[in-house]
């Protein structure tokens, strides 16, 4: 299990673990401690899933999602009757996406392969009608990366084929950091810390118990991640000049007062 330091985590999620001192240990959202908690939240998470499934339907045959995680997209693609291949960097969300394939109405399963392999260098000799790159993960990726994603996709979209992907944009309302409180879908809370500003490149995000759960000892697990911020226009221009041509914007709902989302739909020239 990877672990970071607490003192790394900045602003306001900072100043809140500094009072735990070390009883914090701080883990990436996706590996082994954080992909439940992953799990959790997305599953309670229904944006872009409606704009998706919309834009999936107009563009007939097999779908390569990438950065499937545990299957928030995955399930409903299959569900519409697609085939759907779901390719996933890491291990722990690739055994959550199998249990939740396993525990699917029979048929659905069984339409989707999934494979363990990196999105930004990727080879699986076949060719898709569209690509699915939901959930603002893009912004996973450093340029270098983002470089790649675009190679690899563009050798996997079948003529006429689409890319679709997601991103937002940014307000820096009051340049407080944003403190949410978010319900998974069990019914657990998790306070949410997002630390950005004008500006930065990076925004922050740190998943902690609300303060009224915090534990009075023992260990404090608190999970972060951090985001590139790419604003549609220049993740266009970006796609534009690795030959993928933005055709269409579609409004996502609104994930947060100061996340504005689109899903951008792009075909290869
Ligand atoms: N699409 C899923 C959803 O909507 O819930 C998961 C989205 S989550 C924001 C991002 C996912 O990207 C995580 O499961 C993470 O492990 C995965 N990921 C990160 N870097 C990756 C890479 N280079 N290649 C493939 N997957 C990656």
């Amino acid at each position: 299990m990877t672990t970071t330091d607490a003192a790394a985590v900045p602003g306001l999620a900072g100043q809140i673990l500094a009072g735990y001192g070390d009883r914090v240990s701080v883990h990436d959202l996706y590996d082994e401690a954080g992909a439940s908690v992953y799990h959790d939240l997305a599953a309670a998470d229904t944006t872009e899933i409606r704009e998706l499934l919309r834009s999936v339907r107009a563009v007939p045959g097999p779908v390569l999602e990438l950065a499937a995680g545990s299957g928030r997209l995955t399930l409903p693609l299959l569900a519409s009757g697609r085939q759907v291949t779901a390719l996933e960097l890491k291990e722990s969300m690739v055994a959550l996406l199998h249990e939740r394939l396993a525990e699917a109405p029979a048929g659905i399963g069984g339409r989707c392969t999934v494979v363990q392999g990196d999105m930004s260098a990727f080879e699986l000799g076949s060719t898709y009608a569209v690509v699915v790159l939901g959930t603002t993960s893009v912004s996973l990726l450093d340029a270098e990366g983002r470089a790649g994603l675009y190679a690899a996709v563009r050798a996997h979209l079948r003529p006429g084929g689409r890319f679709l992907l997601s991103t937002v944009d940014l307000t820096d309302a009051d340049g407080d950091d944003l403190d949410l409180e978010a319900v998974g879908a069990s019914g657990r809370r998790y306070r949410m810390i997002e630390h950005w500003r004008a500006g930065q490149e990076v925004r922050k995000v740190t998943i902690l118990p609300p303060q009224r759960d915090m534990p009075e000892d023992g260990s404090v697990v608190v999970l972060t991640t951090s985001i590139r911020v790419l604003p549609p226009d220049d993740l266009a221009r970006e796609l534009a000049s690795a030959g993928l041509r933005v055709v269409a914007h579609h409004p996502l709902p609104a994930a947060s007062p100061r996340h504005t989302g689109v899903l951008l739909e792009a075909e290869a020239v």
